[in-house]
């Protein structure tokens, strides 16, 4: 049976077309070689942000609109990546995002190496069969070891310190690292209860403008929402809350109807209706015993003053994703009609308050009783800097969520990835056959990692391996590149506080080798117009 390069093939003397006539084919070591760059070129993208000495990228989107990160997850979701085996790499980065939070340039940077070591492989007349498997065994022992290196037991120091490893490298402005990773453990701390960590319940609330000063954690829930009257109380103990999602206002007639008054009397009784209509918010909120109403929706002038004058305060356009979060730490249920408002639909807080920062007021809804939120305040001078903030946070939270929550902490700074090459390895000496190579080039890949740290430290990143390595055989697990002042140094990653969470080591070491050898498999790429 023959077969064209149009994916015709022959039967009995009749074609057989099987793919359209614009599809695209490349095949063998020319699909491979493609795939392989394609991969390599991304993980490139990103290596030069690697580490605390990491450079940032600025990502312009065709909207002209400018990102300013070093966050490799967010990189690669903004570079408008076309390749398919390049868009497997930004998977890789993806599934680790989602998965731990942390370490997407990592295992990018992992996942091209294995991909540059393989085609090495590949010229040499390895099969790719035989690549995957070496790749596989390689993977078992490295996960081995960062479970041998792993250290469970965590105080609030060791969480600190993760948190803070997390950071470096980020732009946080004025706010240091040190003060923002106690906030982190602190805010972690609090919303670890009896079914773990509830995760979801630390926000975090960043505002431009103004100084560092204000970076704080408020146990409960910030809102940007303002009052809607200035004779509202700006402080409430014991509040009653409400959570509605309907508009305060003279509700639209459907029929646009067009009537003439003939008397006083009758302009009297249309404006009585009117306001009849515009109390009964209040009348309705007051009768329930609400003392604060967050509103999603609008609130009319009118009826803000009606609520002012019942002494309610009240909020409007409050942001969908806080009036979730206001419902859930009070206990309330949001409802879409005040008038059937009912007694189970209230929440309650110890402290409602408005705050002013610059030149905004900040609502901030403190002791729900119904859950434990927290949500960490922090100031930045622009957006670009409260950008790259709230990335860095989320990355902490999740790093001292995944230390706590799955297999604690590993040395940082490239030890633990020394040690596992390491160990890689020595056992590739006990792999028959060529299986063998492929074992020693995943060792050979992981060592892309603390070159790249030594590298962007601005160390002699040959000389920075070779130290590395004979300060592992001294002692394991116990020596890292070190970022301090202008150089990284060699030095004991656990005395200088650099330590990442077990999980992102796992999970990249996983999730690299998946993207690694799936690509290395491919030996056709068929593509439709
Ligand atoms: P990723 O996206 O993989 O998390 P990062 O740019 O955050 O990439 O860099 C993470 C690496 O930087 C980890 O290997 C971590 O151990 C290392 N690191 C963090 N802080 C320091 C430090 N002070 N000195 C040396 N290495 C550090
Ligand atoms: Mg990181």
């Amino acid at each position: 049976m023959a077969e064209s390069d149009s994916g015709q093939r022959r039967m009995g003397g009749r074609p057989v077309f099987v793919l359209s006539d614009d599809a695209e084919r490349t095949r063998g070591e020319d699909a491979q070689s493609s795939n392989i760059a394609a991969g390599k070129a991304v993980s490139e993208a990103v290596r030069t942000t690697l580490g605390p000495r990491g450079m940032d990228k600025m990502l312009v989107s065709d909207t002209g609109e400018v990102t300013i990160t070093n966050d490799g997850a967010t990189i690669l979701d903004t570079m408008d990546i076309e390749h398919p085996a390049a868009q497997m790499l930004v998977e890789v980065a993806e599934t680790q995002e989602a998965e731990v939070g942390d370490g997407t340039t990592t295992a990018a940077v992992l996942a091209g190496e294995l991909l540059s070591k393989a085609e090495n492989l590949l010229d040499d007349d390895v099969h790719p069969t035989t690549i995957v498997e070496g790749y596989a065994e390689a993977r078992d022992i490295a996960l081995d070891a960062v479970e041998y290196l792993a250290d469970a037991d965590l105080d609030d120091d060791l969480l600190r310190q993760v948190a803070e490893s997390s950071m470096t490298g980020k732009g946080t402005g004025d706010v240091t690292t040190t003060k923002l990773a106690d906030l982190v453990v602190r805010a972690i701390r609090h919303v670890d209860g009896e079914e773990g960590i509830a995760r979801d319940d630390v926000r975090v609330h960043t505002q431009t403008g103004g100084s560092s000063s204000a970076t704080e954690l408020v146990e409960g829930v910030v809102s940007d929402a303002e009052p809607v009257h200035d004779n509202m109380p700006r402080h409430v103990e014991d509040a009653t809350v409400a959570v509605v999602d309907e508009a305060f206002g003279v509700r639209e007639t459907e029929i646009d109807a067009e009537y003439s008054v003939e008397s006083v009397d009758q302009l009297t009784a249309a404006m009585d209706a009117e306001e009849r209509e515009l109390r009964a918010y209040a009348d309705a909120l007051a009768d329930a015993g609400v003392d604060v109403v967050f509103s999603t929706d609008s609130i009319d002038d009118r009826p803000a003053g009606f609520l002012a004058a019942e002494g309610i305060l009240a909020f409007d356009d409050v942001d969908d994703d806080e009036a979730r979060a206001i419902a859930s730490a009070t206990g309330a249920t949001r409802t879409s009609k005040v008038e059937d408002l009912e007694d189970a639909e209230l929440g309650t807080a110890e402290t409602i308050r408005v705050r002013t920062f610059g030149d905004a007021d900040l609502a901030f809804v403190e002791g729900g009783s119904a859950a434990e939120a927290v949500t960490m305040l922090v100031r930045g001078g622009t957006e670009h800097v409260t950008d790259e903030l709230e990335r860095a946070l989320a990355d902490a939270l999740d790093v001292v969520t995944a230390a706590l929550e799955s297999g604690g902490v590993v040395p940082g700074g490239g030890a633990t990835e020394i040690a596992v090459a390491d160990r890689v390895r020595e056992a590739a000496a006990g792999v028959e056959g060529r299986k063998q190579l492929a074992v020693e080039a995943f060792a050979d890949a992981v060592d892309v990692l603390p070159r790249t740290l030594a590298e962007n430290t601005g160390m002699d990143p040959i000389d920075g391996l070779v130290d590395l390595r004979a300060g592992n055989e001294a002692e394991e697990g116990r020596a890292a590149i070190v970022a301090s002042g202008e150089r990284g140094t060699v030095g004991d990653p656990v005395e200088a506080g650099v330590l990442d969470p077990a999980a992102v080591k796992r999970e990249a070491v996983e999730s690299a080798t998946e993207a690694a050898t799936m690509i290395a498999r491919i030996d056709d790429v068929i593509s439709a117009a």
